[in-house]
């Protein structure tokens, strides 16, 4: 038996599940929104925490999703630091770490993802973190700032930070697989751009090489070697090694996974295998119209979006998830850069503007295909990129052609 009835249980404490908790109130969701999270803090926004937040020019609030107020006004339940350990699809009860059992009339899982930890030998020293939360920041910052600091990763965590601690003194290195920085999802060109950025700034990139152990005299990381046998000096070391989707709970509860992107499986209104049942943000594996395929997008606004979708969806309209994902990065105030897409291959990038300018956009185009774009100081373009990343359609050589093409009006390209 149910201890109590809630209409929305939301569970997770992310960005996904607060702007699904907003949605259903703006929507006239009159039910009880009961929101579960483990984390302390209310739900916030991560960008900030590679960024401003890592140089303490901003305050934990700053990030915050709405202030603890709104919650209250809106009839919100937050529960912090209480996990769902138990969800039965069938019954539709969650059963809760504080032993309450909740039922409810739809739900939410919206339980993020997890950072990928690198099990090599001294892994267990001090000194070495890892960027998730609010406390993982501010150690950081107490023990890099001013100081000689290994980045392990050559993303998005890797490059901002080190931009951010350099700016605070530390003297960064990265240490990479790729041979470019943010090559992975930009492609070389691109990557090169912001890589030159990052070493003029003094910051070293160690390319083409994993991480074989770390080493220390006594309990504090003080070396790192890499797989080519190269031994860089270090006080402190930050790991951006990626995130895996957090599907422990929904495994357990039965729901259908998505065993290759690591998400749980959901259709193109993000409806999960279980009826009244949604996933959103990092741990949702969906089918993408506008993609053309399932995608998994592990960025803030996606989380926001589906949020969205989900909540109009729980009170009853019939709604595709079918806005296109789109992130920012800053490495310092050296390059700011957008994205929409994800593009997951290409054959062709096409340059609008010019890297020497430090003005462009790349798009990245497979068999014809816009499949995603990148903005650096040309934001106005990514409105074109989106609807032709909707369309799914096939230009021919030429209008690819005139993607570059400045003088090309981009409202020309593609069907009207
Ligand atoms: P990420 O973007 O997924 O990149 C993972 C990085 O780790 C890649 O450079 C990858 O190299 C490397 N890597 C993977 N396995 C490794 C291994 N065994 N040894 C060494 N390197 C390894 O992840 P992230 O930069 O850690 O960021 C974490 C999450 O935060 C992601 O979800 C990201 O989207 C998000 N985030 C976003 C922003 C933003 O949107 N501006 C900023 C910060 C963080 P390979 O590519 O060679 O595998």
């Amino acid at each position: 038996m149910a201890d109590r009835h809630v209409a929305h249980l939301l569970i997770g404490g992310g960005l996904a599940s607060a702007s699904c908790a907003r949605w259903l109130r703006e929507g006239g969701a009159e039910g009880d929104i009961l929101l579960v999270g483990r984390e302390p803090d209310l739900p916030y926004e991560r960008p900030p925490l590679s960024k401003e937040y890592l140089a303490g020019s901003s305050a934990r609030e700053d990030a915050f999703y709405r202030p603890l107020s709104w919650y209250e006004e809106q009839r919100i339940e937050v529960l912090q630091r209480t996990s769902v350990m138990k969800l039965d699809v069938e019954a539709r009860e969650a059963r809760l770490s504080t032993k309450e059992v909740v039922s409810f009339d739809t739900a939410l899982v919206a339980t993020g993802a997890n950072v990928r930890r690198l099990p090599v030998d001294g892994a267990q020293l001090e000194g070495i973190s890892y960027l998730r939360a609010f406390g993982n920041a501010e150690q950081i910052r107490a023990e890099a700032a001013g100081r000689r600091v290994v980045l392990i990763g050559g993303s998005y965590i890797g490059c901002e930070v080190a931009a951010t601690l350099t700016q605070l003194g530390a003297q960064c290195t990265i240490v990479m697989q790729e041979d470019v920085a943010l090559s992975r999802t930009f492609g070389l060109d691109a990557g090169r751009f912001f890589q030159s950025r990052l070493e003029e700034h003094g910051i070293r990139l160690v390319a083409g090489v994993s991480l074989e152990r770390f080493e220390g005299d006594g309990e504090q990381v003080q070396r790192v070697v890499t797989s080519s046998g190269e031994v860089l000096d270090a006080d402190a070391v930050v790991i951006g090694a990626g995130v895996a989707p957090d599907v422990m709970l929904a495994r357990s509860a039965g729901l259908a996974l998505d065993e290759e992107l690591g998400g749980i499986a959901c259709d193109e209104r993000l409806r999960t295998s279980a009826r009244g049942i949604w996933a959103a943000g990092d741990v949702a594996a969906y089918d993408s119209v506008v993609n053309g395929r399932r995608v998994r997008a592990e960025h803030w606004d996606v989380a926001l979006q589906h949020g969205k979708t989900v909540a109009r969806s729980m009170l009853g309209e019939d709604v595709v998830h079918d806005v296109v994902p789109y992130f920012f990065s800053d490495l310092a105030d050296w390059a700011s850069l957008e994205y929409v897409g994800p593009a997951r291959r290409w054959d062709r990038e096409v340059v609008r503007g010019s890297f020497e300018s430090g003005e462009f956009s790349v798009w990245y185009v497979d068999e014809g295909r816009v499949e995603g774009a990148l903005s650096v100081g040309r934001s106005d373009d990514l409105d074109h990129a989106r609807r032709l990343i909707a369309s799914r359609e096939a230009l021919d050589d030429v209008s690819v052609a005139r993607l570059g093409d400045a003088a090309t009006d981009l409202a020309q390209i593609g069907a009207r």
